[in-house]
């Protein structure tokens, strides 16, 4: 868990993992065992397809976790979204 990275979604800046908003005004983010080179997301061991393990829904954010198709290891995005669905 120690290389555990987090991630805005659009502008791809690392950011802390408590994150709801980022400076760039979007509030969707990765986090797991991740980097970014030239705008794609590769997990550490190098690869960068992952299968949809599970998705959750919450009142403020919907999450869905992912795994690594060549290690397993598990990848997580969240999108906060405004309370009543509303962008
Ligand atoms: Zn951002
Ligand atoms: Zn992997």
């Amino acid at each position: 868990m120690d290389n555990q990275k987090s991630y805005c979604l659009k502008c791809k800046k690392e950011v802390t993992p408590d994150i709801k908003k980022c400076e760039c005004g979007n509030k969707s983010f990765v986090f797991g065992d991740i980097y970014f080179k030239d705008e794609k997301l590769f997990c550490v061991c190098g690869n960068t397809t992952f299968k949809t393990n599970m998705h959750l829904d919450y009142s403020d954010k919907a999450v869905t976790s992912y795994e690594c198709n060549k290690c397993g290891k598990v990848v997580v995005t969240e999108h906060y979204r405004k309370f009543g669905g509303i962008e």
